[in-house]
């Protein structure tokens, strides 16, 4: 079975918490969410933590989920917008002591996601984000965690402006959710940073050129949950096969009650997913879905929601990669887990996945 370290799942979204466009439609079901993570052996989560607010809230939720997930801190070069219109040295400085503590305590292993997007600048402006930028530098400087790095458009810039700190960050960081061109690919190497590849960067063929070219020991792999999922009009789609296969090996569960829950799945209408066993459902009739239904895969298992990725996702990114590479399913997997491990020096226990199954 493959192992799987998803770098890139943004838990504080409202959608794991059954909030779309501001309306409440389903209770947060992370619980499931990580349930259907761990049964297809992803073995640890790095959440994303986009401003003050969001990484105190990520680390809570990682709280709960002791050696398995682990948070970064930082303010997104969207939301950098927010620091002018309160006190800045307040916020920076309670950004910094909130990645301290975490470091100290185990549970912070990276400082971002800091960077540039000039894909969305209606958030903030390119001078804000380059200026905020720079101070989370001289904070990560302070800190000595790696970077979680995010780059849109702004290749340029971006290298600008970090070059002349890599002396001081010796531990290196990744540039997340890489859409970039294979120049831009090239220089990013030249500084050492590792490559993060998600459903976002898999859409083009271009795209697919650009990752074919990343050495495996600078790639690693991520969902970016709930966004980046893998659409079937993405050019990487046409490689995804149906389950059971080498990214998802067949589940075997010694589960008893399904023969008394069938009466009320069939009535529920319950559609499976096109390519996962578990069932595949509108947000809106989250509802029609019985907790009761305990199983992990198949037709009784609790269900994805339509639009919405999530960490189980993450070996079909796998799946992918190995098809453009010629490699194999494990040998991307392998390589793209242990970077993670190591980029974020996180321990690799044997098991920290309850085993109610085999495969
Ligand atoms: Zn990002």
């Amino acid at each position: 079975m493959p192992n799987y370290f998803d770098i890139g799942v943004n838990f504080t979204d409202p959608m794991f918490h059954g909030e779309y466009h501001g309306r409440q439609v389903h209770n947060s079901d992370i619980e499931d969410v990580v349930l259907r993570a761990k049964t297809f052996n992803v073995r640890r989560l790095l959440l994303t933590g986009s401003s003050l607010d969001e990484s105190r809230r990520t680390l809570e939720i990682a709280a709960s989920y002791p050696e398995y997930a682990f948070t970064t801190v930082g303010c997104h070069p969207c939301t950098v917008g927010e620091i002018p219109s309160v006190d800045e040295k307040v916020y920076l400085d309670e950004l910094k002591e909130l990645a301290l503590a975490g470091k100290r305590s185990g549970l912070v292993k990276a400082f971002g996601e800091i960077g540039l997007d000039y894909d969305r600048l209606h958030y903030t402006d390119a001078e804000t984000q380059r200026l905020y930028f720079k101070k989370q530098l001289d904070i990560a400087v302070e800190v000595g965690l790696p970077l979680f790095l995010h780059m849109r458009a702004a290749n340029e810039d971006f290298i600008s402006i970090i070059k002349p700190y890599l002396s001081k960050l010796p531990k290196g960081g990744v540039v997340h959710s890489f859409t970039g061109t294979a120049e831009e690919l090239q220089k990013l190497l030249l500084l050492g940073f590792y490559i993060g590849v998600n459903g976002c960067s898999l859409k083009t063929e271009e795209n697919l050129e650009v990752v074919k070219q990343i050495p495996l020991d600078k790639l690693i792999v991520e969902t970016d949950a709930p966004w980046c999922e893998i659409k079937r009009t993405h050019a990487g789609y046409q490689y995804l096969t149906k389950y059971p296969n080498a990214a998802y090996p067949k589940i075997i569960t010694n589960q008893t009650s399904s023969v008394n829950l069938k009466a009320q799945s069939v009535s529920s209408g319950m559609q499976m997913d096109p390519l996962l066993p578990f069932p595949l459902i509108k947000k809106e009739h989250y509802s029609k879905y019985d907790p009761a239904h305990e199983a992990l895969v198949g037709e009784f298992a609790s269900p994805l929601i339509k639009g919405r990725n999530e960490p189980v996702h993450i070996g079909q990114v796998v799946e992918i990669v190995s098809k453009i590479k010629g490699e194999s399913v494990e040998t991307i997997a392998e390589h793209a887990y242990k970077n993670s491990l190591k980029l974020f020096e996180v321990p690799e226990e044997e098991d920290v996945i309850d085993r109610y199954f085999t495969y």
